[in-house]
């Protein structure tokens, strides 16, 4: 940092950004965090200061603090989105947006990897309620219990829909925010099209099946599919694609073959 000013000033908040970071901690693990307060200004920085700091010290990518952003890119796991876990992590997203809490434009566990398209339509408005806050890939797993599911619409092509069932041992506010997540992130349209490409890649074989042992051939390797992917992943859309595809008596029957 060139400017002494600034330096010393942002030396002197260091306390009250740590205390921020801190704060957001317990709140996101008491459930509370659409009540953490947006504060504009931080000890003696300004909320533009430390935007700034992060665009350009942070993210920026001759930034000095570059290598941290691109270790929390690294997180959690894999390099899928967390939000739709379909495209790469191209971005970091703030959870609370650094527009709103500057205070946590640095925090690293307020900074999630996800995919530029999520990244902009989650955008920047501050949750007035728990239902609004999205879940937190680091504090709330959901990979427990099955939620996504799928259904075969009969029509030529084929499609599907895709669709949350909130499980009952789940606490109601929890299936809330999966639900809102799923609609903002609009995981129907962006499962859907992945199906039907899918759908598209596999018609050959099929038929292949198909004209060998009929409905029963074709079922019969859907659900060796199925099974594959329901070991790998309880909740992808290829695992509630393969299972409704395999349970369609439509679909096995020759519905596959609808263009
Ligand atoms: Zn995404």
């Amino acid at each position: 940092m060139r400017d002494a000013d600034l330096k010393s000033r942002m030396q002197s908040s260091l306390l009250a950004i740590e205390t921020a970071a801190n704060a957001y901690v317990a709140s996101v693990t008491s459930e509370n965090l659409h009540n953490f307060p947006a504060e504009p200004n931080v000890g003696k920085v300004t909320g533009d200061e430390l935007v700034t700091n992060y665009t350009q010290r942070f993210a920026g990518k001759k930034g000095p603090a570059r290598f941290i952003y691109d270790e929390i890119k690294a997180l959690p796991s894999g390099d899928r989105c967390p939000y739709c876990d379909q495209r790469d992590i191209a971005t970091l997203d703030h959870i609370l947006a650094k527009a709103h809490y500057p205070a946590l434009a640095v925090a690293p566990d307020n900074l999630v990897g996800s995919c530029s398209e999520c990244n902009k339509v989650k955008g920047d408005t501050p949750p007035n309620s728990l239902a609004e806050v999205p879940l937190h890939p680091y504090f709330e797993n959901i990979s427990g219990e099955r939620w996504l599911w799928a259904h075969v619409n009969e029509t030529a092509p084929c499609s599907v829909s895709f669709f949350v069932v909130v499980p009952a041992v789940w606490p109601p506010i929890l299936g809330t925010r999966l639900v809102r997540q799923f609609q903002l992130f609009g995981l129907d349209a962006l499962y859907g099209s992945q199906a039907a490409r899918e759908i598209s890649d596999i018609r050959e074989g099929l038929s292949r099946h198909f004209a060998v042992g009929g409905t029963i051939a074709v079922r019969s390797e859907l659900n060796h599919q199925w099974q594959s992917r329901i070991q790998n992943q309880l909740n992808s859309w290829k695992t509630a694609l393969y299972e409704a595809l395999t349970i369609s008596d439509w679909f096995c029957g020759g519905g596959f073959q609808q263009r």
